[in-house]
């Protein structure tokens, strides 16, 4: 609108100049020249400040969503309590946004969890061993890590079925998360029936110990397995390797030390535990890795 007061003023003084008019009617064509600008300034302005600022702020805001994702954030109140389109606009960008933030924790759920019992899997225990691993080293503290394996469950598989050794996986699972509930303590199925535990600040017969009871209690949940060797009902083996004080801790070697000692569990009959103390074989010379059980 105020273009076109604009253009016509600006035509008219043209056509003023052409004729060689001057006096009131140059006055008027001026005048109308001025309030011509002033409406486009006024119409520029009206627009930045109800259009163009709002959509920068929402532009800024998806970018603060976007950098810092875990971070909630409500969109600018001022913006989505409006009846306008920018107030729609601001409301439906606000939909997206926290259903986008809920698919992505859905599915980091699904990428770091077995769904099978609820446990971490091996992808967690990896995120987990980003923040662990360089504490326990900071802190110079002590680390244990338990293998923890069902004793004969493809003869339990076999012949009570696979739902039912399902639902044995499930029930292990229960005690492992109470028994270890430190925010610190890693538990995770690594596949098929062994799990892993991982703890932190925990010394070699602290562990064993916790094993041990962890173990007692599996037994005590009273599975009937009549097809096992061991016991008339479900029971675990438990390989425990220790990283004590001021020994860089190097996952892979644990596991392999804790896999040696389950090993030695099942050798010996199943249904116990045995623990290693890491570099036991390197610190103190000439020594083996001290092994004790429990049956
Ligand atoms: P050991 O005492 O020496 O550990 O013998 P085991 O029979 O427990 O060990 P083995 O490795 O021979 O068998 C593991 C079995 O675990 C084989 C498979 O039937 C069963 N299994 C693996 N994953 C699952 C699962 O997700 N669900 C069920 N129900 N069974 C599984
Ligand atoms: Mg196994
Ligand atoms: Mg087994």
């Amino acid at each position: 609108m105020a273009g076109i007061w604009l253009g016509s003023s600006l035509l008219m003084l043209g056509a003023a100049w052409l004729v060689g008019a001057g006096g009131p009617f140059m006055i008027a064509v001026l005048v109308c020249l001025f309030s011509g600008l002033s409406g486009l300034v006024a119409s520029f302005w009206l627009f930045n400040r109800r259009l163009l600022a709002p959509v920068r702020r929402l532009a800024d805001h998806v970018r603060f969503v976007h950098e810092f994702r875990d971070t909630p954030q409500q969109m600018p109140f001022d913006l989505s309590r409006r009846s306008d389109a920018v107030g729609l606009l601001t409301r439906n960008l606000q939909k997206l946004i926290e259903e986008s933030r809920s698919d992505h924790a859905a599915l980091l759920e699904q990428t770091l969890n077995d769904p099978l019992t609820g446990l971490g899997n091996r992808r967690m225990l990896e995120s987990q061993l980003d923040v662990l691993v360089p504490l326990s080293r900071r802190l110079s503290c002590t680390v244990s890590a338990m293998m923890i394996d069902v004793d004969h469950f493809k003869a339990f598989n076999d012949h009570y079925g696979h739902p039912a050794g399902d639902v044995c996986l499930v029930d292990i699972a229960g005690v492992l998360k109470d028994t270890f509930r430190r925010e610190t303590d890693v538990v995770v199925r690594l596949g098929g029936e062994e799990f892993l535990v991982l703890l932190i600040n925990t010394g070699k017969d602290e562990a064993w110990a916790l094993a041990d009871a962890m173990r007692a209690m599996i037994q005590a949940l009273g599975i009937p397995h009549e097809y096992s060797s061991v016991a008339s009902v479900v029971t675990v083996s438990v390989g425990v390797a220790t990283s004590p004080h001021g020994l860089l801790i190097d996952i892979d070697d644990m596991i392999a030390h804790a896999d040696e000692a389950l090993y030695d569990c099942k050798a010996r009959g199943r249904n116990q535990v045995a623990s290693r103390l890491m570099g036991a074989d390197t610190t103190l010379e000439g020594s083996q890795p001290s092994i004790e059980s429990t049956a």
